[in-house]
């Protein structure tokens, strides 16, 4: 267990023992620690390089020495919406429609009456602030956005009281930031129209005008031209607010700073949820990384999120706060090389590995797919460590709700559970069993990996403790172990 002073707790917040559902209860903390979460975008389970990654990053690599390392980290998903949506409402993705990757001008999907991570830190005195990629939809209707205007709903009506966001992802339009749900920059003279339909009369395309393209297409991301690049969906007008794509780091790392710099000042405790582009594709990196992993891109946006980790550090030790806040780093979903673009992820690789053992990455079931870095530091409170305890995002909410003594009201969070003494102690374990979602669902269960079979492929049965690349599938030699992993999974989705 945890050691936590057992002080009065702070005015207004409930106690921890009211919590319903709580699986254990913790003794109510002293100060609110403040908690940034640095979500970054497909990094894989071998990138970084206290991952065993050839890439260094050292301001990363920092935060794992001074807290808890987790080998056996998941997000809920092997692919962005699906993993952000979970992250925040502590609902598997998967039991939902419509949580699949999102489009552009998707509508927002997490609805303003659903109970989120947000709601939760607002509900325990917090600030709140998203920067960062989004992805999960804006507006009430889909590709009804006026995006001159300010749009609603948007994430201060899920418990975001400030925003800055990039609307969808790097490779989607519309290519702008939105800030409080208003596009930054926009100018009534040149208004910002966006299809994910057809083209805009007079505008290129990346697949009739490759001669003006400096990054070229390997599949799809064919459609409108923005800065040279080639991108999934079009868009006319708003040029003055289009981003930069070298200077999407600066801007969400400098936004960060900010709301760091502005609640602290404001001596109010603060959870940032601070989504790096890095390193999804297109991977445009400042000129400052280019060249400098000797990787190529994809190597170089490595060392932009370092580097983005360690502006957080520098200012956090500068504010004093470095010892009562919460640091904690992972990604959305597992690696990926070519995901669109001619980039050269491939050729440059060399023997860097970026899933490290696993099999798989992005989109995958297998254990690519959704194991990720998945760091967390606390100096005052937490002792550096690494851990094999089975850990998942998802139980984020339920976690942090229960250190701060606020209650998840009914039917709100089904499938987040607190863990927190595992994510606050190596030595403790946490989930005996998760659900891991990629095109289809797998289960894991202590060391057992069950992936169900379909008309085209049989079940699949691994241990991983003996086979952590699931290269033997032992489903034949053990078919009670299939077939009862094969119910839990049923009844996991029946609940
Ligand atoms: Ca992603």
């Amino acid at each position: 267990m945890i050691k936590y002073s057992t002080k009065i707790l702070p005015l207004g917040i409930l106690a921890a023992s009211s919590i319903a559902g709580a699986s254990e209860q913790n003794p109510p903390i002293e100060k609110q620690p403040n908690i940034i979460l640095i979500y970054a975008d497909d990094i894989g389970y071998g990138d970084l390089s206290c991952y065993g990654g050839n890439v260094a990053t050292p301001n990363v690599d920092k935060i794992a020495a001074n807290g808890i390392r987790f080998t056996d980290g998941h997000c809920s998903s092997a692919t962005s919406t699906p993993s952000r949506y979970s992250m925040l409402t502590g609902e598997y993705a998967w039991r939902k429609r419509g949580t699949g990757i999102a489009k552009g001008d998707a509508a927002m999907i997490i609805t303003p009456d659903r109970f989120t991570i947000a709601d939760m830190f607002t509900k325990a005195g917090y600030s709140t602030g998203v920067i960062g990629k989004w992805h999960l939809g804006l507006g009430a209707r889909a590709g009804a956005q006026n995006w001159n205007k300010e749009i609603k709903p948007n994430p201060r009506d899920i418990g975001f009281q400030y925003s800055y966001i990039m609307a969808a992802t790097a490779d989607r339009t519309p290519c702008i930031f939105i800030e409080n749900g208003k596009g930054v920059n926009l100018d009534s003279t040149d208004p910002i129209n966006v299809s994910y339909q057809k083209n805009f009369p007079g505008q290129p395309s990346g697949k009739e005008n490759p001669e003006l393209l400096r990054i070229h297409p390997s599949h799809g991301h064919n459609q409108a031209i923005v800065g040279g690049i080639p991108r999934i969906g079009f868009m006319q007008g708003g040029e003055k607010a289009r981003w930069i794509d070298e200077n999407i780091a600066d801007v969400i790392s400098a936004k960060s700073l900010e709301f760091i710099q502005r609640e602290t000042a404001a001596n109010k405790p603060f959870f940032l949820y601070l989504a790096t582009n890095d390193i999804h594709v297109p991977r445009v990196p400042h000129q400052r990384f280019i060249g400098k992993s000797g990787m190529g891109p994809r190597g170089d946006a490595l060392l932009s999120f370092d580097w983005t980790v360690g502006q957080v550090i520098k200012t956090i030790e500068k504010l004093g706060i470095e010892k009562n806040t919460i640091i904690i780093i992972t990604s959305d979903n597992g690696a990926v090389l070519d995901d669109g673009y001619k980039d050269q992820a491939v050729e440059l690789l060399g023997d860097h590995q970026p899933s490290g053992p696993l099999r798989g990455g992005k989109y995958s079931y297998y254990e690519g797919g959704t194991r990720i870095p998945f760091i967390l530091s606390w100096p005052e409170t937490v002792k550096p460590a690494s851990s094999t305890s089975l850990v998942s995002q998802i139980d984020m909410l339920a976690s942090f709700a229960n250190m701060l003594g606020v209650e998840i009201p009914q039917g709100a969070a089904p499938d987040s559970k607190n863990h927190l003494s595992a994510l606050m102690d190596a030595k403790v374990k946490a989930r005996e069993t998760l659900v891991e979602h990629a095109w289809g669902l797998a289960l894991r269960q202590g060391n057992w990996k069950y992936i169900p079979g379909n008309k085209s492929t049989a079940s699949q049965l691994y241990d991983l403790n003996a086979d952590i690349g699931e290269k033997n599938n032992i489903a034949k030699e053990h078919p009670e172990i299939a077939a009862k992993m094969q119910k839990k999974l049923n009844e996991i989705k029946s609940q």
